[in-house]
């Protein structure tokens, strides 16, 4: 089949190159003049199933109004008229249920773990690096009482499949001698040996060039967008910036951008953008950075080893379609940084970046065939879609090609 993807951030990518390798003739259009400008470009570098648990909760719930006044909240609402993001809030307050928390994480979970193995799988069959690092990741809490809270949900986790360690603060300390500095501020935390880290935008433009080159993947980079041509029950062509392009079928993967294309066709798809921030900092010290990545539970920052340099991540903002940056969106971050790697990294010679998560109400991507006979969803990753993108690139190429999927899909087919 000829087959048009939509937007080349790593979602896109890993589909592409799932597609054409069950031999299908892929096009992929793209707005910038590369792969991976989106918010593939500079995430925090997790690639974590430990991280799989959606996030509306009955504690979010309540972050989530709190955020509504209080503006100093890792969770940050910036109240504008926005019809859609009442609507997205209203899904995702309906979601905030334990029994909907537990559901959705049970689908995450296992998308993750196994997208995991595609992307290890991917880069083994490539060949691509992405300054990989297969070490873990240590989710810590600072105070006891936020330590013996937090963990619920990585032990239930635990009971779905992912393995992890309880551990206290010495042996957070053996485990991350990076953290040696900040040991009397952490109570203890959570190791998940199997998750990893890498740099998202080098992972998928390396994986753009070799889909291209040895797949024959077309890239129309610098080519955007504009709507879909609909007859019928099917897309007869993608109207883009340099004219119609037709194809056998069409899969949307633009991100946070997918909401708005779909909904102007009918298309049930509540993808809303979450803004976040990240910084990236050379090591000065290697010696003082972290070994592995980690997030500290209690400020909400991640972070990542990315060969010599450091990456920060933070905030979860509802501010539209914004992604412009100041220096005091990263005050917060640096502060935490330093507590943690004092001595590692020197912010004034950081490479700031903001970006928007694609956000479903309910955390969970939408992958399958929507309203049209030969139209694709394969979106709506979040906050862990680097995590989550090659698995469902597979996922997909299952479904197009109709062969029983690798993943059990219960819960996972969307259907519209
Ligand atoms: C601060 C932050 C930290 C994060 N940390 C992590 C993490 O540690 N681990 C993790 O797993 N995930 C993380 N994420 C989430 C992850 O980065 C995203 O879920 C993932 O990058 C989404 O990929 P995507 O391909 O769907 O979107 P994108 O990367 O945005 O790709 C969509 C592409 O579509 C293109 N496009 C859009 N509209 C058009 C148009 N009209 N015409 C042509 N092209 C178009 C865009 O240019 C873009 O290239 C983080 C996100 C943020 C913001």
């Amino acid at each position: 089949m000829k087959i048009l993807v939509l937007g080349a951030g790593v979602v896109g990518t890993a589909a592409a190159y799932y597609l054409a390798s069950d031999g299908h003739e892929v096009t992929v259009i793209e707005r910038h003049p590369m792969a991976a400008r989106g918010t593939s470009q500079s995430n925090a570098g997790l690639v974590s199933p430990g991280d799989a648990t959606a996030w509306a909760s009955p504690a979010a719930l309540k972050t989530f109004l709190r955020a509504l006044y209080n503006h100093d909240l890792g969770i940050k609402v910036r109240l504008r008229f926005d019809p859609y993001f009442f609507a997205w809030s209203l899904r995702f307050l309906r979601q905030c249920t334990q029994v909907r928390l537990r559901a959705n994480t049970d689908i995450k979970l296992r998308l993750a773990l196994y997208s995991r193995d595609c992307i290890n799988a991917i880069s083994a069959d490539t060949g691509i690096h992405y300054d990989e690092r297969k070490k873990g990741i240590l989710y810590f809490f600072r105070s006891q009482k936020s330590f013996d809270t937090g963990t619920d949900n990585y032990r239930y986790l635990a009971e779905h499949g992912l393995p992890i360690e309880i551990v206290g603060r010495e042996r957070l300390v053996e485990l991350e001698p990076g953290l040696a500095d900040a040991r009397d501020r952490i109570a203890g935390g959570v190791y998940s040996p199997i998750d990893q880290t890498g740099d998202s935008s080098q992972f998928t433009r390396n994986l753009a060039a070799y889909a291209a080159e040895k797949l024959g993947v077309q890239f129309l980079y610098g080519t955007t967008v504009e709507g879909l041509d609909i007859e019928g029950d099917r897309v007869r062509a993608v109207m883009t910036s340099a004219g119609p392009r037709t194809g056998d079928a069409v899969v949307i993967s633009m991100g946070p951008e997918s909401g708005l294309l779909g909904r102007r066709y009918g298309i049930d798809l509540p993808v809303y953008p979450v803004k976040g921030y990240t910084a990236t900092v050379p090591l000065e010290d290697e010696s003082k950075g972290p070994t592995m990545g980690g997030a500290d539970e209690d400020q909400l920052i991640g972070y990542s080893r990315l060969g010599n340099r450091l990456r920060l991540a933070s905030t979860a903002e509802f501010t539209g379609f914004d992604r412009s940056h100041k220096p005091s969106d990263f005050a917060a971050m640096f502060r935490t940084g330093k507590e943690l790697f004092p001595g590692a990294f020197d912010e004034n010679k950081a490479e700031l970046w903001a970006g928007l998560r694609p956000m479903m109400p309910n955390s969970v991507p939408v992958i399958g065939r929507a309203r049209y006979s030969n139209l694709y969803l394969d979106t709506g990753h979040g906050h862990v879609g680097w995590t989550m993108a090659c698995g469902s690139g597979k996922f997909l190429a299952d479904m197009v090609a109709g062969r029983k999927p690798e993943i059990d899909p219960q819960g996972l087919v969307y259907v519209n």
